[in-house]
């Protein structure tokens, strides 16, 4: 390694040092907010977001029917608790907003435990950790809590109360459009409707808005437009808003659990071999390839965009799978599980993706009879004989091997297993030289 390469793996790694601590900075900062998918929490959310880039926030009627769904009646939350006879709060929504169960109806009774028991929610395998549970869709009401306190409750009467409101408002999402060169787009997304789970939200959320902060100031040839919606039914407002211009997506990724040190995980789109999944098969996350899945109609938006109706270029980008690491949907899933290191690590993998998407190109061999000779362009060792090739030089074979107009950069570098970024190398000074054209397709 060079004195140069070498400064510059070390300016890299201050980067991205410093990019893990915004990130984490910025996760806090969302961490505390209790979130639903109505409701003030989006929109202080959002107001957020607001602070890095420009966001254009999107209000949808509650009652607006959207394709097989209408969107649900606003939710509003105060306080919540359950109390006991002696006036102690054993449950309490200040202490941890997943003490409630999201868009529970409000209730102000006394009651005995007998009748209160069917409505807490418990984790017995995991005896000291809150559960995440919701009731988006059939009005109930219940609360989460630790499965060893939930035990040492006693028989008796308890003051229940949760003060809130399912009216008439609006459901919220977040959009940032950056235009490209063309008019092709590229969509990144993330849910923003859990509330306290800073992996399975606020990971997402903050890599994808500091990720549109840096797009937003460089020119791109791609459009790229940032999708901030709640699950489901955001994904579908949004779908059901844009139906006529969805031909422009060319790539998509629904990013989501990018702040452990897990994976990284891809599952692939439904049509799985869209560009984007074959670049996420030559793009690396600390080092270590995607495990690669298959389509599965279970999991985050990507359920919507890969409906047959749409049927869009979109993959799911993880570090640890959903529903496979033991925080997951539970109160361990906190500031300390998300490490500035990882959410850093995500966000240069996507750079790496968008860089791929952004320089990928056609190149044809302009001088294909035969090697060309690279020796008297600088572009060879002079001295023969050497036992090992170095990567540039097989970076240079490959591409003119596989320049026939057939291949584009990402296949060039799938085939040779060599780094996206040798082969993007190799083409450009490959074509100052004069031995390398664009092929038209
Ligand atoms: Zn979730």
């Amino acid at each position: 390694m060079n004195e140069a390469a070498w400064f510059d793996e070390a300016r890299l790694t201050e980067a991205a040092a410093d990019i893990g601590g915004e990130l984490h900075a910025l996760v806090s900062r969302l961490y505390p907010i209790c979130r639903s998918i109505t409701g003030a929490g989006v929109r202080d959310t959002l107001a957020i977001l607001s602070e890095h880039v420009d966001i254009a926030v999107r209000e949808v009627p509650s009652g607006t029917q959207v394709f097989d769904w209408t969107v649900p009646q606003e939710w509003t939350v105060r306080d919540a608790y359950i109390c006991s006879a002696s006036g102690k709060r054993v449950v309490d929504f200040a202490r941890s907003n997943l003490h409630l169960v999201s868009y529970s109806a409000p209730v102000a009774r006394r009651m005995p435990l007998s009748e209160l028991r069917p409505h807490i929610h418990t984790l017995p395998d995991q005896p000291d950790l809150i559960p995440y549970r919701t009731s988006y869709y059939s009005r109930d009401w219940g609360f989460c809590m630790a499965h060893r306190d939930y035990l040492a409750l006693e028989e008796g009467e308890y003051d229940v109360l949760i003060d809130s409101t399912l009216a008439d408002g609006t459901l919220t999402y977040g959009e940032v459009f950056l235009p490209g060169a063309t008019e092709r787009e590229v969509l990144l997304t993330a849910h923003i409707c859990h509330p306290s789970l800073a992996n399975d939200n606020c990971s997402g959320l903050a890599v994808l808005t500091l990720l549109a902060r840096v797009l937003a100031g460089r020119r791109n040839r791609f459009g790229y437009r940032f999708l901030f919606a709640p699950g489901t039914i955001g994904a579908l407002c949004w779908l059901s808003g844009n139906e006529g211009r969805l031909d422009r997506i060319d790539h998509g990724l629904v990013v989501s659990c990018v702040g452990d040190g897990g994976g990284p995980v891809y599952k692939r789109s439904r049509r799985g071999d869209a560009t984007i999944d074959r670049v996420m098969e030559a793009v690396r996350c600390a080092g270590r390839k995607a495990t690669m899945l298959d389509f599965s109609p279970y999991g985050y938006d990507e359920r919507q965009f890969c409906s047959p109706g749409f049927d869009l270029p979109v993959g799911l980008l993880q570090r640890s799978a959903f529903g496979t690491f033991p925080e997951y949907h539970t109160s361990a899933d906190d500031l300390a599980f998300v490490r500035p290191e990882h959410l850093a690590s995500s966000f240069r993998m996507i750079m790496d993706v968008v860089d791929v998407l952004e320089t990928d190109w056609r190149p044809l061999n302009l001088s294909p009879k035969g090697e060309p000779q690279l020796g008297r362009r600088g572009l060879y060792s002079a001295t023969g004989g050497h036992k090992t090739t170095s990567d540039i030089t097989m970076a240079y074979l490959w591409v003119l091997n596989l320049a026939d107009g057939g291949n584009s950069l990402l296949d060039m570098a799938r085939r040779s297993g060599l780094p996206f970024s040798d082969i993007a190398h190799a083409a450009m000074r490959l074509r100052e030289c004069g031995l390398l054209g664009e092929a038209q397709i």
